[in-house]
């Protein structure tokens, strides 16, 4: 009766493996086990029962597994120390931030998909049919994910929590896609980032761009719009502040002193102060004109609100003193340069006003230090005098 080389069970003739025939195929780790060679003239059991060739079989994949998978991860490991090395040498910023790390981002060993696809593993050595599943498993659900993706935004992408969890498979990376692992509730995420804008601007920023070709990245892709709209937002909230009642502009206030002591500077200094934006935006409308700045910002101001109009009084006040008629006033005034005639006419008023009360100051200061002079001769006259 027959026995097993290995287990020594006694084994039937359907359930037995004839260890000496080309088919056997686990020769190599049979001897291992052994630690002999076994040899069809030795005199001991020519077969292996089906469990220990199961086994075997077992020890045989775990080796070529074993070999295949320490070949993909070198392949990986050397592109990525080599993509590591490249943005260490481009960049000399690169190394600072610790936090980089989360973001693999990663175009991986461009040996890994030959070896998943080819049919070569499956069909002679891989032994566990799950290995084989898990790719086929993977591939469909990339694809429902990106009709889904480009409506985030990247930064959305690495905050928000994952609202379909998934394993993490870093063995799936292939030369065209992005991914992006981070962690979410101490586990660790991962995206992958569709082809196009988002996949150059996670590129530019795991490659340590600068923030201005960043920025430029963003601008250019279909983000515009809303970078768009957050800048007229912007633009629109520093706008109400500088027409707020409380903290008052100069534009606001039209007061004879104010008028009479109007600056430009000083308004250039104020909008650049409040409304840092949309002094931005109005220097390079003007080619970085101060002047030019100042007109055109209020201006447009005194179009947003009517009560700033400290700048058009005086423009008003200019006209008039130049001798223009009413009518031109006004026209001019329709047209936003100026206020009205009627509104020209009261304020000059008010500035003759102010001009006589300053003279009036003025010319009794100079009277009474006249007085002090003349009493202190007449005392020196008398001193004589006497
Ligand atoms: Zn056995």
């Amino acid at each position: 009766m027959a026995v097993c080389r290995l287990c020594h069970e006694v084994l039937p003739v359907k359930n037995r493996r004839t260890i000496f025939t080309p088919t056997f195929g686990v020769s190599s780790q049979l001897t291992e086990v052994l630690g002999y060679t076994p040899r069809d003239d030795d005199g001991l059991s020519k077969y292996v029962c089906g469990f220990c060739f199961c086994k075997l079989n077992k020890l045989s994949k775990i080796e070529f597994d074993l070999k295949h998978k320490v070949q993909t991860l070198n392949v990986e490991k050397s592109s990525l120390l080599k993509s590591l090395r490249d943005t260490y040498l481009s960049s000399n910023a690169a190394i600072k931030s610790p936090r980089r790390q989360q973001f693999v981002t990663s175009e991986s060993a461009p040996r890994t998909p030959k070896l998943l696809d080819s049919g070569k593993r499956i069909t002679y050595h891989s032994p566990t049919p799950r290995k084989c599943k898990k790719p086929l498993l993977f591939t469909p659900k990339k694809t429902t994910e990106r009709t889904i993706l480009p409506k985030r935004t990247v930064t959305e992408e690495n905050k928000s929590a994952d609202p379909q969890p998934k394993r993490v498979n870093v063995k799936l990376f292939s030369p065209s896609k992005v991914k992006v692992m981070y962690m979410s509730a101490n586990k660790i995420k991962s995206r992958v980032i569709p082809r196009g804008d988002f996949q150059r601007i996670v590129k530019s920023v795991s490659q340590h761009s600068s923030k201005d070709r960043i920025g430029r990245l963003i601008y250019k892709s279909s983000l515009k719009d809303s970078v768009n709209k957050c800048v007229y937002n912007e633009v629109n909230k520093e706008c109400m502040n500088l027409c707020s009642r409380k903290d008052i502009s100069m534009l606001r206030n039209c007061s004879s002193e104010n008028l009479a002591t109007f600056s430009a500077s000083t308004l250039n200094v104020e909008i650049q102060k409040r409304a840092p934006l949309l002094h931005g935006i109005l220097q390079h409308v003007v080619k970085g004109s101060d002047l030019g700045t100042v007109v055109t910002g209020a201006i447009a101001l005194k179009f947003r609100n009517k009560h700033l109009s400290a700048f058009h009084h005086v423009v008003a006040q200019i006209l008039d003193h130049g001798g223009a008629t009413d009518e031109t006033i006004d026209t001019l005034g329709k047209m936003g340069l100026c206020v009205s005639s009627s509104a020209a006419s009261k304020h000059k008023q008010q500035l003759l006003e102010r001009k006589a009360e300053n003279i009036e100051s003025l010319m009794l200061r100079e009277k009474l230090e006249l007085e002090k002079t003349v009493h202190i001769s007449d005392i020196l006259q008398n001193y004589i005098c006497a």
